[in-house]
């Protein structure tokens, strides 16, 4: 099957610096190799299974009218309905939403939750519209990428400047001109609670990333207990896990946000330190530590450094001054290729993003399974079912680790990968 001509005009072909896409297609590439999967379906696995473009015109405040660009794309749905948030960011290109669906698609399958991976975006700057505009641009996207959409096709959810409100414009926008009006809840999750969002749905990536922790530090028999703890990026992942892993008596010794970093060697009081963000906007100026710069940070000792920020915080350079034992991804691709390589030549444990932050989809998919039973769930069955379901999926990425004797990034892969290939072989080529 000769599938790479497609994929030329949507890939990177000719560019200077790899993209999150080049990043997707390496890392895919490097599993389907270790799975020693037929040409066949790794051409199947590679190309998106729909991309769609959409212009989304609006009326601004001013009176002009702007048209914003907007992507959706299902990368794969061998194993269920598309799943995956949609993204509001100036950067947002469709390379970028081909990669992110392609994670989704094996996050979902690392996980073992019925869904396939997509993801959407629209190339526009939320700090610069008004609450008006921001909610024109979400119905009129969401009209754009209505064919796509369906509780049983594809059921976006929250990603980087997007959030419940924007959930329930969509939800309503649906509901009116798909359902007549009657409320279809199950057509997106991350849902205000009143139009029946999940509770736990806003802690539930910080408390995955929580939980696979407690499962490394249990595999490499480190004592969580005054562990040292270093957060770049104290936002609602960041933070969650900080909150959970002071809460169990590790000692969070320093945090960052985009505005500077706090540090105290005996522990910060992270209670006190959110509620400091939640009054001044940030964690600069916290009583009772000092400065701390974003280099200085990453390069403290620590047990557990938490990148929970950007995708490509960590370079080589900046992998080789780590003095940590386990790095886990909260962030979405924190580790360039090249970082990657240093870590593992230098025996830090990594627990990789498809596996650590996928707390977030897990409880989606709970509430996608409440809204279609029409129930709802308390905060400790919610809980209770997400650790169950990250440690299981974690048990199985070691096992693959220790058993083929390959880096924690690949592990994961193989276990995405390898559900993936193995769905899609077996429901054979239509027609
Ligand atoms: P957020 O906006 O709540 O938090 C991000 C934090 O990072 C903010 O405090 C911000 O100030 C800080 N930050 C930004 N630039 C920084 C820099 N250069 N140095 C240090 N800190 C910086 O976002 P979030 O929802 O916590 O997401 C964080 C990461 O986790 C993203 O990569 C996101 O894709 C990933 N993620 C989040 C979820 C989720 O459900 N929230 C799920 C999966 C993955």
């Amino acid at each position: 099957m000769a599938t790479q001509s497609l994929l030329e005009p949507i890939a990177s072909a000719h560019k200077a610096a790899p993209t999150a896409l080049d990043h997707a297609l390496a890392n895919f590439r490097l599993a389907a190799e270790a799975l020693e999967l037929s040409a066949d379906l790794r051409a199947m696995l590679e190309y998106p299974e729909r991309v769609l473009m959409v212009s989304v015109p609006v009326k601004m405040d001013s009176g002009q009218v702007r048209c914003f660009p907007g992507y959706r794309v299902q990368h794969n749905t061998s194993r269920g309905p598309a799943k995956g948030g949609i993204r509001y960011h100036p950067g947002v290109t469709l390379e970028e939403v081909q990669a992110l669906a392609m994670w989704m698609t094996w996050k979902c399958a690392v996980l073992n939750l019925p869904f396939g991976g997509g993801k959407g975006g629209v190339v526009c700057n939320p700090k610069e519209l008004s609450a008006g505009e921001l909610e024109r641009i979400t119905r009129r996207y969401a009209v754009g990428i209505l064919p796509l959409l369906g509780p049983r096709q594809d059921i976006p959810a929250p990603d980087v400047y997007t959030n419940p409100q924007v959930m329930a414009w969509i939800m309503d926008t649906y509901s009116m001109v798909k359902s007549e009006g009657y409320p279809v809840p199950a057509v997106v999750t991350g849902k205000p609670l009143p139009l029946g969002g999940s509770e736990g749905r806003s802690e539930a990536t910080g408390r995955g990333v929580f939980y696979t922790i407690e499962m490394a530090c249990e595999h490499l028999r480190i004592r969580l207990k005054e562990a040292k703890v270093v957060v770049q990026g104290f936002g609602n992942a960041g933070a969650t896990a900080a909150n959970l892993l002071d809460a169990h008596q590790a000692l969070v010794i320093a945090v960052n946000d985009s505005k500077g970093g706090v540090y105290n060697p005996q522990g910060l009081d992270i209670p006190k330190l959110m509620l400091h963000k939640e009054h001044t906007g940030t964690v600069v100026g916290f009583p009772l530590a000092e400065p701390i710069s974003p280099e200085e940070l990453l390069a403290l000792e620590c047990d557990i450094l938490i990148p929970a920020a950007l995708e490509n915080a960590v370079d080589a350079d900046t992998a080789s001054r780590l003095r940590t034992k386990i790095i886990a991804e909260a962030a979405n691709g924190p580790l360039t290729p090249a970082a990657d390589r240093v870590v593992e030549n230098r025996g830090i444990f990594l627990i990789p993003d498809i596996l650590c932050n996928a707390g977030g989809v897990t409880v989606s998919y709970f509430e996608w399974v409440q809204n279609e039973q029409h129930e709802r769930w308390d905060a400790g069955t919610v809980n209770g079912k997400l650790e169950r379901a990250m440690k299981e999926a974690f048990h199985e990425v070691l096992d693959i680790h220790m058993e083929r004797r390959v880096g924690m990034r690949l592990a994961a892969n193989m276990l995405g990968v390898g559900r993936v290939a193995e769905a899609t072989a077996l429901r054979g080529l239509y027609p």
